[in-house]
């Protein structure tokens, strides 16, 4: 690895997370102050100490206050200037209340022997800072994983010039410029290999160990590494879009995403102002004459105190995080709250066939040809293969085994195959069925002389608009799709499968899978085209592909899955959830931690609801004093805040790929 480079970005990673624990030091000195402080003036109070001198409104509690409570009533005053009411504004009310009651005990001695108000509003500001700490410690576990991505990431480069080669910022490398990567470097940006050929290391993306060698005008993306001589290579794409660029951009969305139902609590606080005002008046009135003017002040403010929905505010945002964050330690990318909040309502699961339940590495079984020998018949065919993404691509490439001929144009036909110039020759490789239809020849001698051509997915060559060849390739199903497919059953899932492959080798996955509902020769558009139906039948679905051909279907269906094996960007960024490591067993796991990260939401909201309308109910009352209104409503805030937090501890079965 470039170590110049690979060192800077370590220590830049570095030198943040210094940054956190030092803004996090400081937060839990703030909080240990407050609490000494408001233990203080509870201490005071207790022991009458503040009744023999005139400062008695000189509170201890004043120092958390002021420490703690102002950031929550710079928020509210700042949500109010934009006319919204969110949760901070309840916050503040009750804090201003608390405040305003504490002043009123210390003036009319009459009252004062009732509570001490300010410490109320010391210990609201305290647990709220608090449960604030709590929650940003846990979205920050969650950042972890980008971290680890934006170290990957090259900061240099060493560009071709023409006075020779020149370091440069990755950020100012032009689309069509060559830059050169000597060994252990890191490529700094995605782009065609120039050089004959090259070996990189891709690890640290798709998890695989596996060297990868390339070849002449084969894409090399950026952090892969080096790995034997230097090599040169054209910029296919500015720095900013480079692959890993966007994955870093999609995982930092992931975490700054909220969900539709976080903002439940702020919707839910806009309702309850009014109704704490309501109440908290209601009450006042409705005790007037029963008892003290000044008492049922006190219980109006207790109202209040208990009405503010710290439970809520702090419970939905650290469950959503810890979720994501946990899903992320899996080599699951959600890419925000939303998504998370969708899952638990699907109910069918719609698979890709090629590189989704299949390795996708497949293997050139049987060549036939006529016209030509087979191996010039492969040779064309790769040489046409050369810009396809496409795992057959990769296989007949894989096959001819030697670099083909640089072809002069290209056209990639989505879900059909590709067309070629090739030494002035058309070359097209295509899907049987639609060869057949294009063709004005038949293809059927050379499918004769085919010896197994059961299950196998055929694909023809046509030169120059005569067939000229079959190639018959074999894929293998990934080994744990069976049991995935099997969990996700028993878990009560319908399974359908897509694919534009042709009926047999659909079948012949369908069947060993124990699929019973399959689709086949599908076009890109009419993949799309059944997830809309299923929707229509009120199926919720969730649509997963390995991202080759699937955008539309991906667009299309109510969440989307990609194998984000790297290469297939489109995937990534035309998906909701990337799956790092190609590992289907994981797909049970994400559903399992979305229902239960979905659930602890909700509890918490209904447990919040629940404590809040007890406590208010008894404040109203006059069972409920406001400092033990406010420790219990606050103390179980912070209680359901770490049951959200739990879920980050949820263990996670098999290896990480993010290392
Ligand atoms: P799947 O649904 O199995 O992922 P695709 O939609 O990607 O399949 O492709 C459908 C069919 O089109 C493939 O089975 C293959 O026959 C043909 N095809 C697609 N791309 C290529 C290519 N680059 N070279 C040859 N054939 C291709
Ligand atoms: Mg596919």
């Amino acid at each position: 690895m470039n170590k110049e480079t690979n060192g800077c970005c370590l220590s830049h990673s570095a030198h943040e997370n210094h940054d956190h624990k030092e803004r996090y030091a400081k937060r839990w000195i703030i909080l240990g102050v407050s609490l000494v402080s408001t233990a203080l003036s509870y201490i005071f109070y207790a022991l009458d100490l503040y009744s023999h001198t005139p400062y008695a409104f000189l509170d201890f509690a004043w120092i958390a206050i002021a420490l703690c409570g102002f950031p929550i009533l710079k928020e509210s005053f700042e949500s109010l200037k934009n006319k919204k009411i969110n949760s901070s504004v309840l916050i503040a009310i009750a804090l201003v209340a608390s405040v305003a009651m504490g002043f009123y005990g210390v003036f009319a001695p009459s009252y004062r022997s009732h509570e001490n108000y300010f410490f109320v509003a010391g210990e609201i500001a305290f647990l709220m800072a608090l449960g604030e700490l709590i929650e940003d410690i846990t979205m920050n576990k969650s950042r972890f994983a980008i971290q680890k991505l934006i170290a990957l990431k090259p900061t240099k480069a060493t560009l071709k010039t023409e006075n020779g080669y020149k370091e440069i910022n990755i950020e100012d490398i032009e689309i069509g410029q060559t830059v050169l990567v000597r060994p252990n470097e890191t490529v700094p940006v995605d782009g065609i290999l120039l050089s004959e050929s090259g070996s990189f290391d891709q690890a640290s993306l798709t998890g695989e160990w596996q060297p990868k060698d390339l070849v002449k005008g084969q894409a090399v993306l950026a952090s892969n590494v080096n790995l034997l001589s230097p090599v040169e290579i054209q910029a296919t794409k500015k720095s900013e879009e480079t692959v890993i660029s966007k994955l870093i951009e999609y995982y930092k969305e992931a975490v700054r995403h909220k969900a539709p139902i976080a903002g439940v609590a702020d919707k839910l606080s806009s309702k309850l102002v009014p109704i704490a005002l309501l109440t908290a008046l209601l009450v006042f009135c409705l005790t007037a004459g029963t008892i003290s003017v000044t008492e049922g002040l006190g219980r109006g403010m207790a109202v209040l105190v208990v009405f503010c929905p710290c439970a809520l505010v702090l419970a939905t945002p650290i469950a959503i995080a810890a979720s994501v964050g946990n899903a992320s330690k899996k080599g699951i990318l959600i890419k925000n709250g939303g998504v998370l909040e969708l899952l638990p309502s699907v109910n069918t699961m719609v698979f890709d066939k090629t590189g989704t339940l299949t390795s996708g590495n497949l293997e050139v079984d049987e060549v036939v040809s006529q016209g030509m020998d087979k191996r010039e018949l492969t040779r064309l065919a790769a040489a046409s293969e050369m810009q396809s993404e496409h795992p057959i691509a990769k296989a007949v490439i894989r096959y001819y085994g030697q670099t083909p001929p640089y072809p002069e144009k290209t056209a990639i036909r989505s879900g059909i195959g590709v067309e070629a110039v090739v030494e002035d020759k058309i070359v097209k490789v295509m899907k049987l069925s639609q060869a057949e239809n294009e063709c004005p020849q038949a293809f059927d001698d050379l499918k004769k002389s085919l010896s197994k051509p059961e299950g196998a997915t055929l694909i023809a060559v046509i030169v120059d608009d005569k067939p000229a060849g079959i190639i018959s390739l074999k894929d293998t199903l990934k080994k744990e799709a069976l049991p995935a497919i099997e969990e996700l059953k028993s878990m009560g899932y319908e399974i359908v499968l897509l694919t534009g492959d042709n009926k047999e080798s659909a079948q012949a996955v369908a069947e060993s899978l124990g699929i019973e509902e399959y689709h086949y020769e599908l076009m890109p558009q009419d993949k799309a085209d059944l997830i809309e139906q299923m929707k229509a039948q009120g199926r919720i679905t969730l649509m997963i592909g390995d991202g080759v051909n699937d955008a539309p279907a991906f667009a299309k269906s109510g969440v989307s899955l990609a194998m984000a094996k790297i290469g297939s960007e489109i995937a990534v960024e035309t998906s909701d959830i990337s799956l790092f490591n190609d590992d289907l067993s994981r797909l049970p796991q994400l559903m399992r931690l979305a229902k239960r990260g979905i659930f602890a939401i909700k509890f918490n909201i209904a447990l919040a609801l629940a404590i809040n309308a007890i406590t208010v109910a008894l404040s109203a009352a006059g069972f409920l004093n406001a400092v033990w209104g406010a420790l219990l409503h606050n103390l179980s805030s912070v209680l359901v805040a770490l049951s959200s937090a739990l879920l980050l501890t949820q263990k996670s079965r098999g290896k990480n790929t993010l290392k």
